[in-house]
């Protein structure tokens, strides 16, 4: 496998019918994808990435 780094981007989270989703900006192409999950994923467009899930549930007072 090429050690190719994969870019990081920062889902959005989205509750939908109690099924939490992650949207990703397109930061390589013109696409929103959905993602179940955090951690590397492969979008339909090809493109391989890691999602990263928002920080603001940490240290929450
Ligand atoms: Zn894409």
């Amino acid at each position: 496998m090429p050690p190719t780094p994969q870019p990081q981007v920062t889902g959005k989270p989205l509750v939908t019918a109690g099924r939490q989703q992650l949207l990703v900006d397109r930061p390589h192409c013109a696409g929103v994808h959905r993602h179940l999950d955090a951690g590397s994923r492969r979008a339909p467009c090809g493109a391989t990435y890691t999602v990263m899930t928002y920080p603001t549930e940490q240290g929450a007072s």
